[in-house]
């Protein structure tokens, strides 16, 4: 049976250099579940469905064929046989993937996409409700959150590594924004599943927490056996 670790928790918490890096040293697959919520905003938004219209969405959704690489330099994703990884990556696109994912239908879809993926391997997913829908017998559960200032704080860095010149009260909005978005939706909303482990990311680096899902593991991994 594979072994399954659930990362919830809200934007810019770290959840994906987080999640990699706990992948990577278990040899675990990583599985991003915002960046499909992405590309199905993106193949919406580029079919011209009505963003408004759920059962538009719902039906449209079906035809968007999403699927994840490992490459050479990380994790890819594909949107009907194209590459979208860098296309997917911009504030717009998070924030139309909000909006979309809050379709029950764009949901269903995607769901099922990604307990296919976990069924199979040992996976490291992470998103907003891998603990409480998608993956619930998950051995192992963390919420993964930190203060909005450094949310904020690190979207900026993110931002300006790519070149770009970021409005710092704009960025803090935005996560406020998605925050109340994404917990607020009547369709899964961000929460922790009772069995998760709180980790406040505030103040720690990406490696300590990583280690501290790893110690974590160890000890579920133990237990179970
Ligand atoms: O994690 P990321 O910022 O890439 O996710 C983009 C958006 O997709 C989130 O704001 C959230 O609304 C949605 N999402 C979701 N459920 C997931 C993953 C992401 O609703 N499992």
């Amino acid at each position: 049976m594979s072994f399954q670790i659930a990362i919830d928790g809200p934007a810019g918490a770290g959840k994906s250099t987080v999640a990699k890096l706990a992948a990577s040293a278990l040899g675990f697959l990583y599985v991003d579940t915002g960046a499909m919520y992405r590309a199905a905003a993106l193949f919406l938004e580029e079919r011209g469905t009505d963003m408004d219209d759920t059962a538009a969405m719902e039906r449209d959704v079906q035809e968007a064929s999403i699927s994840l690489r490992l490459m050479d330099d990380g994790q890819h994703i594909f949107l009907d046989g194209e590459d979208v990884t860098g296309r997917i990556r911009t504030e717009k696109m998070g924030m139309l993937a909000s909006r979309v994912s809050a379709c029950a239908g764009v949901r269903k879809y995607l769901v099922r996409l990604q307990q296919e993926i976990a069924a199979e391997q040992d996976v490291v997913m992470d998103g907003r409700d891998i603990g409480t829908v998608v993956l619930p017998q998950a051995p192992l559960k963390i919420y993964l959150t930190a203060s909005v200032e450094a949310r904020a704080e690190r979207r900026l860095l993110e931002l300006r590594e790519k070149g770009e010149n970021p409005d710092p009260e704009k960025v803090r909005m935005d996560i406020e924004q998605r925050d109340y978005q994404d917990t607020h939706r009547k369709e899964s909303p961000l929460r922790q599943a009772e069995d998760a482990v709180y980790l406040d990311t505030s103040d720690c680096t990406a490696e300590e927490a990583a280690q501290r899902i790893l110690e974590l593991y160890r000890e579920r991994a133990n237990g179970s056996i």
